[in-house]
């Protein structure tokens, strides 16, 4: 969860002249988590309709694709299409490629937020990936949860 956060603040790793986001391996790692990472308040019954899962057989549970972005994980994301979209589109490709189901849909989640964007680069490579994630995903996959469009 702390991590989650981490995964979108402005640190990076300097090496070989070059500065790598650190949020990206955060993103790698934890963005394939089985589960919903966020905490809940101990006082206020969780929000459900903030924290709708799905139970995929084989993955776990995870956050609905196709609610919004709800975990500080896809926040990051989320800046980082905004931020740093070649690191971003490199892991869209790894994301897709190792079949990390919780992750690119995590992704997708985060890329869509950019749907109506008024930047337009960011609109249009954000867009691009979420066009690939739903490829990598599949209509039967969404079906399958019950959504219908
Ligand atoms: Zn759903």
């Amino acid at each position: 969860m702390i991590l989650s956060h981490l995964a979108y603040a402005p640190i990076g790793l300097a090496a070989g002249g070059l500065v790598q986001p650190l949020g990206i391996l955060f993103m790698e790692e934890l963005g394939n988590y089985a589960g919903t990472l966020r905490a809940f308040s101990h006082v206020a019954p969780p929000d459900t309709q903030i924290s709708h899962e799905h139970d995929i057989p084989g993955i776990g549970r995870i956050p609905c694709h196709r609610h919004g972005i709800c975990e500080p994980i896809t926040h990051a994301m989320s800046v980082g299409f905004r931020n740093f979209p070649d690191e971003m589109d490199q892991l869209v490709v790894r994301a897709i490629d190792t079949q990390k189901l919780a992750l690119m849909l995590r992704l997708h989640t985060a890329a869509s937020a950019y749907r109506h964007s008024i930047t337009l680069d960011v609109q249009r490579r954000a867009t691009a990936a979420a066009k690939r994630l739903d490829q990598a995903i599949g209509p039967a996959f969404d079906q399958a949860l019950g959504h219908s469009d």
